[in-house]
């Protein structure tokens, strides 16, 4: 059956001579894993639309296999700028694999595809380590992890110490002994970058420091692979125990 998606591609495999395997997180199929043909020859006619990072439009053939085929495939927005500078690259690199770990086969991801076209722009305009971050911690919240920043995750007191172990904020009474102390601009700094950018920012009695900046991209990314590695242990345990 012939189908039509839009779809990121998230990294790219050889096949033989002259194929490539890519992965893509599509619109209204979630992650896809799908064969180019020919995609390594000279002439052919894909030549680099299918690379990482590359937001494009393609038709598919899905038959019996998990594997698809693409049969054509239209750049939308090629992302040049990430994939041509080392700092922009690596930090978008980040997000393909964040985005490789949440997005399931055959599970639309409008969100999450939504989230990474519009950090992949903002990284390109700006290409501040503080994308990544606020990237991570949407993410977390559509993956259905979101920590929390403002109050304590055990007690909702104030809190001043973060435990990705925990859920994210921590008050001093309910710390475990891998919590660390970040104090309150950090996590301020944190839960303004969990929410999408808005035209009205709110207003903050003051500008972060760059050690707080520092910390907040950090802390996110700490708490992200964190979750991320232990959905992926209970989905590993899960595929396990039903063996049985
Ligand atoms: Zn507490």
């Amino acid at each position: 059956m012939l189908y039509k998606d839009e779809a990121v591609v998230l990294r790219t495999m050889r096949l033989g001579e002259a194929d490539r395997i890519v992965t893509l997180v599509g619109r209204n199929n979630g992650k896809v894993r799908a064969v180019v043909k020919g995609v390594r020859r000279t002439k052919s006619r894909f030549g680099g639309r299918l690379e990482p990072f590359s937001y494009v439009s393609l038709v598919l053939w899905r038959g019996k296999s998990d594997l698809h085929t693409v049969t054509q495939a239209e750049v939308l927005e090629p992302f040049r700028m990430v994939k041509e500078d080392l700092d922009l690259l690596s930090l978008g690199s980040v997000m393909l694999e964040a985005c490789d770990r949440v997005a399931q086969e055959s599970e639309a991801s409008s969100r999450v595809l939504n989230l990474l076209i519009e950090s992949l722009h903002r990284l390109s305009y700006d290409g501040s380590p503080l994308v990544l971050a606020g990237f991570l911690l949407q993410l977390s919240s559509i993956a259905g992890f979101a920590p929390s920043m403002n109050r304590c995750a055990e007690c909702g007191r104030p809190a001043s110490w973060f435990s990705p172990g925990q859920g994210g904020a921590v008050c001093p009474g309910c710390r475990s002994s891998d919590a660390e102390e970040v104090g309150t601009a950090v996590l301020e700094l944190m839960s303004d970058l969990a929410v999408p950018p808005t035209a009205t920012p709110r207003p903050t009695s003051r500008l972060p420091s760059a050690d707080e900046e520092a910390m907040a991209g950090r802390l996110a990314r700490f708490y992200t692979e964190y979750h991320l590695e232990r959905r992926l242990k209970s989905a590993a345990a899960a595929e396990a125990l039903a063996r049985f």
